[in-house]
């Protein structure tokens, strides 16, 4: 079962945010704006971000 959304934390201000896992657009943080996640080959690359949890 793939996992379709995860849980991340922001690296530079540690908020969370929920980010699609094929996500075809640049996620942003929604408190400071840092990139997030970039799309890549058709599934989000996680740049500026840790995942805490995958959610189904
Ligand atoms: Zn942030």
């Amino acid at each position: 079962m793939a996992k379709n959304f995860l849980k991340v934390i922001c690296k530079d201000c540690g908020s969370e945010a929920t980010v699609f896992s094929r996500a075809t657009t640049v996620i942003s943080c929604g408190v400071c704006g840092a990139t997030l996640s970039i799309p890549s080959g058709g599934k989000a690359n996680l740049v500026g971000c840790t995942v805490s949890e995958a959610l189904e």
